[in-house]
């Protein structure tokens, strides 16, 4: 796949990513749109949709066509999480988890085994999931009790995840334990865990205020062994594989906030043009345009952060500072203009007929999870103050 020079405005695309963000808001527009409401309301993803959405080449994004993947950019899976998210955030999650966090750290820390063990199922039919955090870890994930005890030529995991997106749909678990808790985070080690294997089970899943269609869901480890050919890069460097995938996954993140936020003020814009009052339509008047305006101008600023930290990525550039600063932007600014699209559909925003009460539910949580807002301005005045 090609890229743009290092020239070009940040929004010019190459032809490859135009094909791939068209194709994906098409399908979402198409096949997500007329159901965004009911699985919203059953907290549920449809099984076809994850057919779908193989078949449409979302879930294997960078994977490298050896193992029947894209063999394509990080900027191109923030691509397809923008355009999903525009119509529904659930999926976004979904495909931006798959994609940024789980397939990202098995290219990046994974042996020529797990990578082919686990990268083709992932390209062709296989959720992953990504479990790091528990109850009484979550900022502090390092602070994890979750153990795993080395027993002949494997591990014995025990504890329990919490929170994990696409718990529900995922067949394949990156899980984080420490083997070694004296030494601290240096005990921290990432093992890929399977559906299915003994002492794994997948538990409760979250009843949520948004994206309710993306599942969340808790873990139990129970005596769950793993052979030692399923650790994920090494002993002991399971922070490094967790703090570098995040660093890259919350752009995702980003990618899922511009996705949303964009969504909402293209259904602001139609409604405006539509609704009447004192005679005329409500986009008629300038205040109305000045709100508008304002969203529009917030929404390219957040989107030219996001842009700019996955090109940084893919170039092989630091942008650690870039990513934590695109998460808490964008997230902000999904917040405002999901906000405001509720304001400018007046009663009809607060009701569930409408679809901008529900882009604002979920915009909330770009400000929790991969680091909540906090963790991102903890990032940035380190960075800054040097
Ligand atoms: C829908 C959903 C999906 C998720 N998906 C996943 C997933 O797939 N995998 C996974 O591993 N985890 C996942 N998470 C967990 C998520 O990453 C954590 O919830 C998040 O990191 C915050 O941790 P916490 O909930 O324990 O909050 P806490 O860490 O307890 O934070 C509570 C508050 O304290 C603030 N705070 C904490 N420490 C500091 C500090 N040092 N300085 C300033 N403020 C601070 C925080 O900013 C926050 O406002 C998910 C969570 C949700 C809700």
């Amino acid at each position: 796949m090609s890229n743009t020079t290092s020239t070009a405005a940040l929004t010019q695309l190459a032809e490859d990513e135009i094909l791939l963000r068209d194709s994906v808001s098409e399908f979402a527009e198409a096949q997500i749109g007329p159901h965004v409401r009911e699985m919203d309301e059953h907290a549920k993803l449809p099984k076809e949709l994850l057919k779908q959405l193989f078949d449409l080449g979302v879930m294997g994004i960078e994977i490298p066509q050896q193992y029947g993947g894209g063999g394509a950019t990080f900027f191109h899976a923030v691509l397809a999480v923008e355009a999903l998210s525009a119509v529904d955030p659930s999926v976004g999650v979904l495909v931006d988890v798959q994609n940024t966090l789980v397939i990202n750290a098995i290219i990046r820390w994974g042996s020529d085994d797990i990578k082919k063990r686990y990268l083709t199922r992932l390209a062709s039919d296989t959720v992953g999931a990504y479990a790091l955090s528990e109850a009484g870890s979550g900022s502090d994930a390092f602070a994890m009790a979750a153990k795993a005890v080395a027993d002949g030529d494997g591990f014995v995991i025990d504890g329990r995840k919490l929170w994990i997106t696409n718990g529900n749909e995922a067949d394949i678990f990156i899980v984080f334990a420490n083997v070694n808790p004296e030494a601290g985070y240096r005990g921290i080690t990432a093992f890929m865990v399977e559906r299915g294997m003994a002492g794994f089970t997948v538990g409760k899943k979250e009843d949520k205020l948004g994206i309710r269609a993306s599942s969340t869901c808790e873990l139990i480890l129970e005596g769950c062994r793993v052979p030692k050919a399923n650790i994920l890069g090494e002993v002991g460097k399971g922070y490094k594989v967790a703090i570098e995938t995040l660093n890259e996954g919350r752009i995702g993140i980003g990618a899922q906030m511009i996705g949303l936020a964009g969504g909402a003020l293209k259904h602001a814009l139609r409604y405006t043009k539509e609704r009447k009052q004192f005679g005329k339509a409500i986009a008629d008047f300038q205040l109305v345009q000045a709100q508008l305006a304002r969203a529009a101008t917030e929404i390219e600023a957040a989107r030219l952060l996001v842009y700019n930290a996955a090109r940084l990525r893919d170039a092989g550039k630091p942008f650690l500072t870039e990513a934590a600063m695109c998460k808490i932007f964008s997230s902000e600014v999904a917040e405002r203009v999901t906000s405001l699209a509720i304001n400018l559909y007046g009663g009809y925003g607060f009701v569930k007929d409408y679809p901008v009460e529900k882009l604002w539910r979920d915009a909330k949580i770009g400000q929790i999870y991969e680091g909540t807002s906090n963790m991102q301005l903890v990032t940035i005045a380190k960075q800054i103050l040097g």
